[in-house]
């Protein structure tokens, strides 16, 4: 069984789809690999969630990733006496420290390091942007503000900070709790919320020790600043345009979502684009003409994978959103403009034996219209560079290790299949071509091209290629 797309789906789990039935139709529809929100999720849930997901991997006999997304540093108003306050254009009020209950003149802050952070100028927005505040004055215990726009506060609404650089690590206590519930659960994704520097980062990467690739959601303006170092540091990014729609002016979501995508193509880190893809599917059968336009354009840019929130987590109708969503992907990759726009972006080899093979694969599979590139990947990292080259015929990642292969599931293009170390390079040969008849990515008479280190096993060693064609009984013919 295989894919007919090459953009990866990753779906939210939730109360609408947390049974083992409602998973396998949702990997039947298209769903690649899983996210888990640990905000929502106790460690019990994430534990029975990732067992369930492993059994149906076992069931459909295809490798699954599992996503598990810390929640970050969610930062809220405090209390107010009558729970909210009405409040209108050039109203004064104070933030503090002080625990009692917000009237109209003044709101606790339940956060030192935000009164710490705050300087005059500095916008505060309230509730998703719905109020803004600016900072007038400010000192080591309170900050006064004015109300820019927006009529009410309440208690307990969330806060955003778009101008402030908070003296906190974008970790909490609950945070490195779920962590460390996560790697346990064996998880293959940990997705970072928040991240503003690229030290976030290099902290979760040491305590995961490369138990579980990190991603990093950027959703914060700080981020964007430091973006190749994060970058860099991380295995994978995502566009997290809810939050990020809210820290930044909204009409620059585009943009940036298109620096990003491109940037992580260049660095042959996996991207995922994320947030209200298909919003109104929460409720409706049918998606907007614009939500198939938003989906169209993240494939046509050549993202590894695009995302599904609350339509598959608590929707009414989650399979539906998935197989709205394979449906515009597999279209979009036949379109008669895809091939073109997709290698328009593709950037040039770096100077590793990886890239120039990867390279050379492609134009080689290219040239001799091959079936297939198959590539042995221990760690993964073939498997990236050679699926950074974007070609336009399947790739087939064979790997001994689950782990990458749950893993690559995030990656473009990758068709991951768990097989033993070959035993010499007859073996190697002709295991590929077995695995790309039996995938049904070649038929006998057809030629695929292989990648490999040789001596065989050897990480980090891809140094050769190998044409070579499907006889009839799967095996290779020379
Ligand atoms: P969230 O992240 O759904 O965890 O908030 C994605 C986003 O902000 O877009
Ligand atoms: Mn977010």
């Amino acid at each position: 069984m295989h894919r007919k797309r090459r953009t990866k789906i990753l779906a939210t789990l939730g109360p609408a789809s947390s049974s083992k039935e409602k998973i396998t139709e949702l990997f039947n529809a298209g769903a690649d690999l899983f996210r888990i929100n640990m905000s929502h999720s106790s460690h019990d849930m994430l534990n029975d969630l990732v067992a369930t997901l492993r059994s149906v991997e076992k069931e459909v006999g295809r490798p699954i990733g599992i996503l598990a997304d810390l929640q970050g540093p969610k930062l809220r108003l405090g209390e107010f006496k009558d729970d909210s306050i009405e409040v209108s254009t050039g109203d004064k009020i104070t933030l503090d420290l002080n625990e009692a209950p917000g009237t109209q003149k003044r709101v606790h802050i339940p956060h030192p390091e935000i009164i710490d952070a705050l300087e005059p100028g500095h916008r505060i927005l309230i509730d998703d942007g719905k109020v803004t505040l600016k900072v007038l004055k400010a000192s080591k215990k309170d900050a006064l503000t004015e109300v820019v726009s927006g009529t009410k506060l309440s208690s307990r609404k969330g806060i955003s900070l778009p101008d402030s650089d908070l003296a906190v690590s974008s970790l909490t206590e609950k945070d490195y709790a779920d962590l460390d519930a996560a790697l346990a659960a064996e998880v293959d994704w940990i997705a970072i919320s928040f991240v503003q520097r690229p030290e976030d980062v290099a902290e979760v990467r040491k305590i995961a020790k490369g138990r579980a690739g990190i991603l990093s959601k950027i959703e914060k303006p700080q981020a964007l600043t430091k973006l190749d170092d994060i970058i860099e540091l991380s295995d994978a990014i995502m566009v997290a345009r809810g939050d990020l729609g809210v820290e930044v002016p909204i009409e620059q979501v585009p943009g940036l979502q298109k620096q990003m995508t491109r940037a992580c193509r260049r660095a042959g880190k996996p991207v995922v684009v994320a947030t209200q893809m298909l919003e109104s599917m929460i409720t409706a059968p049918m998606p907007t003409r614009a939500e198939v336009s938003d989906v169209g354009t993240a494939v046509f840019e050549g993202a590894d994978a695009i995302m599904l929130s609350a339509e598959s987590a608590v929707g009414d109708y989650p399979v539906e959103a998935v197989t709205m969503m394979d449906k515009i992907a597999t279209q979009i990759e036949q379109d008669e403009n895809y091939d073109g726009i997709i290698s328009a972006q593709r950037s040039e080899p770096e100077p590793t034996g990886a890239d120039a093979i990867s390279l050379a694969a492609r134009q080689i599979a290219e040239t001799l219209n091959l079936s297939a590139i198959v590539c042995y990947t221990g760690s993964g990292t073939t498997g990236l560079r050679a699926a950074r080259e974007r070609p336009s015929v399947p790739i087939i990642a064979l790997s001994p290790v689950a782990r990458t292969a749950r893993r690559l599931s995030i990656v473009w293009g990758l068709h991951c299949v768990v097989t033993e170390d070959a035993n010499d390079l007859d073996d190697m040969v002709d295991r590929a071509c077995r695995i790309a008849a039996s995938e049904r990515f070649a038929k006998p008479g057809d030629r695929v091209i292989i990648s490999a280190g040789v001596p065989l096993g050897t990480p980090g060693a891809t140094n050769m290629l190998r044409i070579a064609f499907v006889a009839s009984d799967g095996q290779s013919g020379i």
